[in-house]
């Protein structure tokens, strides 16, 4: 179980900067996440460590060891793609124990190799078949099993699961993370899937514009986002973003007018936090999942049901709230996004209140730094 290393790696095209001077490190073990809009970079961060790009400066290290300038195939790391790459002409079997073969290794080594990973696959029956046989999740089974075999130190993988429906992505997420504790591999893992992202990360590393915002535990990143663009990237739907002005601060403690809502809202700050300035302008933050049920302390916004989700168990409902109105939002239209429980029926145009616990304010100052979480 070796580490994997990033250190200020940059990547240019021509003019264009693509990675701008990236670290973070692995640790023995680790299911990396990689996760961010697109073009901010990820695929070529994963392609440099593979070695399918050639960084600009900065170094890769496995275990301590520079890979910066090492061949692919010299590098210990298999990667993953999302159009499984396997070779047509080739059965199953060939084409987990290709890159055994071409490494030189005996033929009962490389059987014995093919024979585990397609019992950890559970494509046994598969074997014989060439790949135009299998559906889209086989494919993507022995696209894994290739890698596995090679029994590579570091495992990359390139939203390997962005090609298959619904049903068959969540069922390969759970076989994923088997895999994962089964091998006890370190893995890097590029998605735009944020249930993936939270749910198979041992830490997710949310990059933006070829940097990275923040490197966190799932639950971390999104109860502590370090600035608004975490906290707008994770969690779905987006969490609602209210713009506001300082009216008053002393010690920790700021007083808020917020665009649509009539009373002052006092926050504490984080400690660490620097106090904002009178006057200056902030974002307050809140998770559809947080409006309240109307107890007392809360603020009551008259609104209307504009569009109505049926989640199941819950709802999600965008309220037309008036002036309190969400920007940066998915939809653009300002609607306050709110999870509601699915026992009262609620139809667009139906009035409804929304309840705020102000405790359950997120606050960003004017740069999109936290204040507050
Ligand atoms: P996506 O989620 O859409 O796959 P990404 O985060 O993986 O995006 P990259 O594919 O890493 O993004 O691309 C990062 C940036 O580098 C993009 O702006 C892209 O246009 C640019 N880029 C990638 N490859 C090249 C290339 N060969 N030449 C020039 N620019 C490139």
């Amino acid at each position: 179980m070796p580490s994997l290393q990033i250190d200020t790696v940059v990547k240019s095209y021509d003019s264009f900067t693509a990675i701008k001077g990236v670290s973070f490190t692995a640790e023995p073990g680790e299911f990396i996440v990689m996760v961010g809009p697109s073009g901010c970079g990820k695929s070529t961060l994963l392609r440099s460590i593979a070695g399918l790009e050639t960084i600009t400066s900065g170094a890769i290290r496995i275990d301590g060891r520079d890979i910066t300038h090492a061949e692919p195939s010299d590098r210990g790391v298999a990667m993953v793609f999302q159009n499984y790459a396997l070779y047509p002409h080739m059965t199953v079997a060939e084409n987990m124990g290709f890159a055994l073969k071409m490494a030189g290794r005996p033929k009962t080594e490389i059987a014995a190799a093919v024979a585990k990973a397609a019992k950890i696959l559970r494509i046994e029956e598969h074997l014989h078949k060439t790949p135009k046989q299998l559906s889209g999740g086989q494919k993507q089974r022995v696209a894994i099993g290739r890698a596995i075999t090679r029994a590579p130190d570091v495992f990359l993988f390139d939203e390997p699961l962005s090609n298959l429906d619904a049903a068959l992505r969540s069922q390969m997420r759970v076989e994923l993370g088997r895999l994962h504790a089964e091998l006890k591999a370190t893995m890097v893992y590029v998605t735009h899937d944020q249930t993936e992202a939270m749910t198979m990360a041992t830490r997710i590393v949310v990059m933006n514009a070829g940097l990275i915002e923040q490197v966190g535990s799932p639950l971390d990143l999104y109860n502590r986002p370090r600035n608004r663009f975490v906290a707008g990237f994770l969690g779905s739907p987006r969490m609602n973003f209210i713009k506001g002005r300082i009216v008053a601060a002393g010690g920790r403690t700021v007083t808020i007018m917020a665009e649509g809502l009539t009373m002052p809202i006092q926050l504490q700050i984080e400690p660490d936090a620097d106090v904002p300035a009178v006057g200056d302008v902030v974002t307050l933050g809140l998770r559809a999942e947080t409006f309240g049920t109307g107890a007392p302390g809360q603020i009551a916004v008259p609104a209307r049901v504009a569009v109505v989700e049926s989640l199941g168990r819950e709802t999600l409902i965008y309220a037309d709230a008036g002036n309190l109105r969400t920007f940066d939002s998915e939809s653009q239209d300002g609607y306050l996004a709110a999870h509601r429980s699915s026992q009262v029926m609620l139809r667009p145009g139906d009035p409804l209140t929304l309840s705020i616990d102000p405790a359950a304010f997120y606050l960003f100052d004017r740069n999109g730094e936290t204040l507050r979480f």
